[in-house]
């Protein structure tokens, strides 16, 4: 081993001619900078590739020569800082690796020496790229995706020539750059350190993946791409390619796709709803060629505005619908609805319901609004003919009662608001209907009804509601009046119209009507409260038949409450057994002995104790509780007089009369009922009277004739009761199956003071008998009567002169008296 010692032909070299000879020995060059990083000097390997050059740089600054080699910049500042550092770079097929030192001196750093080498061989895989070039480079350049290779420092190395078409750069433009370049600023920003920190970590890049971002091309445009990273390990480094697809066409068929799925959903959802497509961005809408024949457009009639569709819409209906459009697209509703109003082509009103959903981007901001358009027209009309069948009479096509009410609610608001807003309500009914109705049939009837309804209708003033309340009722509501005064004005306008005769069936009907009024006042509470009280007064003017109008008043507001109370009392009285029977004693003239008995109602009231018929018979008879009073009365009478037969050996001799109001004749159930009472309580029929009353009898004399029959059939007396009070004739009498005349007490109290009264009675009487009847005086209250009568050959008498209608036990008590028969 050869050793060199010291002093053997040692001779003196200048330490720059060694440091030259050096660094020229070794692919390095040596540079120095000063505090400004100027190159002061730069000895040894010129590095071209990025504009070192050792010759020729002196007093330049260094940034100028390395110009967009950042890393090199970068670590050279830190270095005037006063910290080493390392950069490399990659430039051409060479990579470069630049150390930089700082020198200190008296105020911070005062130079910095670099030392540039060529570091290419430590990347030995890069060494080999080029063996493989024309392999790779035929793949490369025929590939349809872009391919671009980067090192670990994040350079681009390779980039062919679908890249460049994608990304507009010449490869030469973007070789040696960072990649970052080709990524719009927020994702370059991400970038930043991005590789450095997976070589590092091992997280953070979508090696192996396939993801979707954005490219950035040189002419500024963004683009979605989708890249797929690989990574190459060469040695100890590393590199990645990453394979780019331009995906605009993909992502714009997407979303066409979706568009036109949704666009298909929609249709199916129904092949008669018209569709539309309203792109926000654009504000234009795409109108399906069903939506416009829906309005029976032509597909060229409509545009794509907008204002297609708004220009259509009711102006009524116009604000509505924007309103449901912005609540959807705020995101207030989930689905967009609305119904609105559209004009059809030939200016026709189409009722439409509208339904869609917004499609929302990323950040929830709805770029597109598209769904259907249903015609409900049809829907809507049978509704509303539903709504209006429902509030009017078929009959004569006016408001109902319940249309009435409604009406007549609003303007008892409207009074109990402001006192001045006066109205009335008059009921009218026809006189005579029924006759018409019977005489000329049900049709005549009914075209009277419409007949009077067009004619009130025609001369009613505008503001004022005509309703039909039922039967040959009509509703007037007459508002805006300044005093009653006005309202019985109008209501006697529309009374006098309705006396002009009609024409029906080619003859003159007349009629006229009877009608009650009530004036609102704010104390009524409901509208039906107030149609109440004018029926009611209606009623009272049919009932008294004098005047045609009348004014509801407090005293038949007492009245109606009386008979209010009265009904319940009544009802209460059934159900509580407090109807009891009274028997006033009908006594045979010729011995002076009970023949029989009239039973008479009576109402043990817990307050009043026993109150007369004339205070409920009435109210039974209008609410129809005479048919269980009829019935209490007979059974119990029945049971009694059968009891009494039997305790006083009177089988076949004792008569029991029970009273008969119309309603009980015309009742159904009366024969079997009577047929049930008897049954029950083992009387003989002919011990059962039924008492009728001549002006029942007239009503209709037909019906009550068949009635009778049927009942005379069971073998029941027959009595015509009050006779004389009426207008019939004895020549109506020979019709009905009679059995006993009962004279008005009236002819009997004016007997004794009256020639007259006297002959008549005794007339009846021998017209009865020669009819065949037997005849009972009523009212026969002295004994000068019953010798009177006595003188007539009258057969029986009931009255006070022997006793006044008596609770059972008393009757009893008279029968006790007179002692077994
Ligand atoms: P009516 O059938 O004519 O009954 C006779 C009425 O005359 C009874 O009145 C009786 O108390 C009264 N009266 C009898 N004798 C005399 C007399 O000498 N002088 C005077 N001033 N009056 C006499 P009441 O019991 O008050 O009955 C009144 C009316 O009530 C009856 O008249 C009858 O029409 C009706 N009524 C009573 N009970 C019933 C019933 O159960 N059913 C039906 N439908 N009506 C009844
Ligand atoms: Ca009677
Ligand atoms: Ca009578």
């Amino acid at each position: 081993m050869k050793k060199v010692r010291k002093g053997d032909k040692m001779e003196l070299i200048d330490p720059r001619q060694m440091l030259t000879a050096v660094v020229d020995a070794a692919p390095v060059c040596l540079c120095v900078l000063d505090s400004q990083g100027r190159v002061v000097m730069a000895e040894g390997s010129s590095f071209p590739e990025i504009g070192l050059l050792t010759d020729a740089i002196t007093g330049t600054p260094a940034e100028t020569v390395w110009d967009g080699y950042d890393t090199l910049t970068r670590a050279m500042r830190g270095a005037l800082d006063g910290d080493p550092a390392t950069a490399t770079v990659v430039a051409g097929d060479r990579a470069l690796e630049a150390r930089f030192l700082p020198v200190a001196g008296d105020g911070g750093t005062s130079h910095v020496v670099a030392v540039v080498s060529d570091v290419t061989a430590r990347y030995a895989g890069m060494v080999q790229i080029p063996a493989r070039e024309e392999f790779l480079q035929g793949i490369l350049d025929t590939v349809v995706d872009g391919i671009i290779t980067i090192d670990e420092l994040g350079l681009i190395r390779d980039f062919n020539p679908a890249a460049a078409e994608i990304f507009g750069y010449h490869p030469s433009e973007v070789v040696g750059k960072r990649v970052d370049m080709l990524m719009p600023e927020p994702h370059r920003s991400a970038h930043d350190g991005y590789i450095q920190r997976y070589i590092e970590t091992g997280v953070g890049m979508a090696v192996g993946t396939r993801r979707e971002i954005s490219g950035l091309r040189k002419d500024g445009t963004v683009f979605p791409m989708e890249v797929s990273i690989s990574e190459l390990k060469v040695g100890e480094h590393r590199h990645f390619t990453g394979i780019v697809r331009d995906i605009t066409e993909r992502k714009e068929a997407e979303r066409a796709l979706r568009a036109s799925e949704e666009r298909y959903a929609l249709a199916a959802r129904g092949a008669n709803d018209g569709l539309w497509d309203w792109d926000l961005d654009r504000n234009t809408i795409y109108f399906s060629q069903r939506w416009k024949a829906m309005l029976g457009c032509e597909e060229h009639d409509i545009g794509n505005s907008p204002d297609e569709w708004l220009d259509r819409i009711h102006q009524e209906d116009v604000a509505r619908f924007c309103a449901d459009v912005e609540a959807h697209l705020q995101g207030r509703t989930a689905t967009f609805k609305s119904e609105y109003r559209i004009r059809g082509r030939s200016g026709e009103i189409l009722r439409m319901l509208a339904r869609g959903v917004a499609v929302r981007d990323e950040q929830g901001r709805p770029y597109r609004m598209a769904g259907s358009q249903a015609d409900i027209t049809d829907q809507k009309r049978a509704e509303e003919r539903l709504i209006h069948d429902a509030l009017h009479d078929a009959l004569t096509g006016l408001p109902n009662r319940t249309l009435l009410c409604e009406r007549l609610g609003q303007a008892l608001a409207r009074i109990r608001r402001n006192p001045d807003q006066k109205f009335a309500l008059a009921v009218l009914n026809l006189d005579r209907f029924r006759v018409v109705n019977e005489s000329l049939g049900h049709n005549a009837g009914d075209d009277l009804l419409a007949a009077v309804a067009r004619r009130l209708e025609n001369r009613l003033r505008p503001g004022h509601t005509l309703a039909r309340l039922g039967a040959d009722n009509f509703g007037i509501l007459v508002e805006d009046i300044a005093s009653p005064k006005d309202a019985r004005t109008e209501v006697e306008r529309l009374n006098k119209a309705i006396s002009e005769p009609f024409t029906m069936h080619g003859r003159e009907v007349f009629t006229s009507s009877r009608i009650g009024i009530v004036f609102g006042t704010p104390t009524y509470n409901a509208a039906d409260e107030m149609v109440r009280d004018a029926e009611l007064t209606m009623s009272r003017v049919k009932r008294d038949g004098i005047a045609r109008i009348r004014v509801f008043d407090k005293k038949l507001h007492s009245e109606a409450v009386g008979i209010m109370q009265t009904e319940t009392d009544l009802r209460k009285a059934i159900e509580q057994q407090r109807l009891i029977v009274y028997y006033q004693p009908i006594v045979a003239l010729a011995t002076g002995r009970v023949a029989g008995f009239e039973a008479l109602a009576r109402l043990d009231h817990p307050q009043r104790g026993i109150v007369p018929p004339s205070e409920f018979i009435g109210v039974a008879e209008e609410t129809g509780l005479i048919v269980p009073l009829c019935q209490k009365v007979m059974s119990d009478a029945c049971a009694q007089t059968a009891e009494w037969q039997r305790r006083f050996g009177l089988e076949g001799r004792l008569t029991v009369s029970v009273n008969l109001s119309a309603r009980n004749v015309v009742d159904d159930g009366l024969f079997a009922m009577t047929e049930g009472v008897l049954a029950e309580s083992g009387l003989t029929p002919k011990n059962l009277r039924v008492e009728i009353t001549e002006s029942l009898m007239m009503t209709n004399p037909g019906l009550i004739a068949r009635v009778l029959g049927r009942l005379k059939s069971l073998g029941v007396g027959l009595a015509l009761d009050d006779f004389g009070t009426g207008y019939s004739s004895f020549s109506h009498l020979r019709r009905f199956p009679l059995d006993t005349l009962k004279i008005d007490r009236s002819f009997v109290i004016r007997m004794i003071s009256e020639a007259r009264d006297q002959e008549l009675v005794r007339i009846i009487i021998m017209l009865a008998h020669t009819l065949g009847l037997d005849v009972i005086a009523e009212g026969v209250e002295t004994a000068a009567h019953v010798e009177g009568l006595l003188n007539l050959r009258c057969e029986y008498a009931q009255g006070f002169h022997y006793a006044a209608p008596l609770p059972a036990d008393e009757a009893e008590d008279m029968l006790l008296r007179q002692g077994a028969g």
